[in-house]
């Protein structure tokens, strides 16, 4: 799953109205964040398969520190734990633990059986909604537009800037994912692991985005 990741980093920003959208990005993220170094160190792997699944040419064989379900429980509580002992905002850190948890549960949606439940175990787990192009892009797209009108109702913009950086921000991840679903898989993997960085841009974008964005009144009141 690639923008439903983003779709629910959007979303949190309701629960979680006081944390930047930005962090709320790298919770979801985030695990999407270490893959690509642990590929470039070797502690994972990945293999160029056209036709793994009918949405990604990507054998996802070897993850277990990054996307095994105990190590994404263990990375929610580090990345909630880090944000509290930063911030002292506990409602901001129990979202961005789930946001962090959320990758799984999206990803166990969409990923042919690849994940595993632990690391060294050979037990692994995935809907397998990537079988289907239809139903990914239906499913992801439906999830899409319903959180970027969540965050809509949520904030508004303070300057001009509020609003292009987030209409830019949903027209280029959408750019990118037609590119992920029509375009030609990857030369090599070692490109895999390189781009995978640039998700980081997200991530200093919802930061940017965030700065020009207020939450509105009627989304911190409690009745709303
Ligand atoms: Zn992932």
């Amino acid at each position: 799953m690639f923008i439903g990741h983003a779709a629910v980093a959007l979303a949190a920003k309701k629960a979680a109205p006081t944390t930047s959208l930005g962090t709320l990005l790298m919770a979801a993220q985030f695990i999407d964040l270490l893959w690509p170094v642990f590929l470039l160190l070797g502690l994972e792997h990945v293999r160029i398969d056209p036709g793994n699944t009918a949405l990604t040419p990507l054998d996802f064989y070897d993850y277990p520190f990054s996307h095994s379900l105990l190590a994404v429980v263990v990375w929610g509580f580090v990345f909630g734990g880090l944000y509290f002992a930063a911030r002292r905002h506990r409602t901001g850190a129990v979202v961005l633990g789930l946001l962090v948890v959320s990758h799984w549960v999206l990803d166990f949606l969409t990923h042919r059986p690849d994940l595993p439940l632990a690391p060294g175990s050979e037990t692994r787990v995935g809907l397998g909604l990537w079988d289907s192009v239809a139903a990914t892009v239906i499913v992801e797209g439906l999830l899409f537009a319903g959180c970027v009108v969540l965050y809509v109702r949520t904030t508004k913009p303070i300057d001009r800037i509020g609003t292009y950086a987030l209409w830019g921000l949903v027209a280029i991840l959408a750019v990118i994912y037609s590119m992920n679903v029509l375009g030609p898989p990857p030369p090599d993997t070692g490109v895999i692991a390189y781009a995978g960085n640039a998700s980081w841009l997200f991530v200093l974008w919802g930061y940017w985005i965030d700065r020009h964005r207020a939450v509105r009144a009627q989304a911190l009141s409690p009745a709303s």
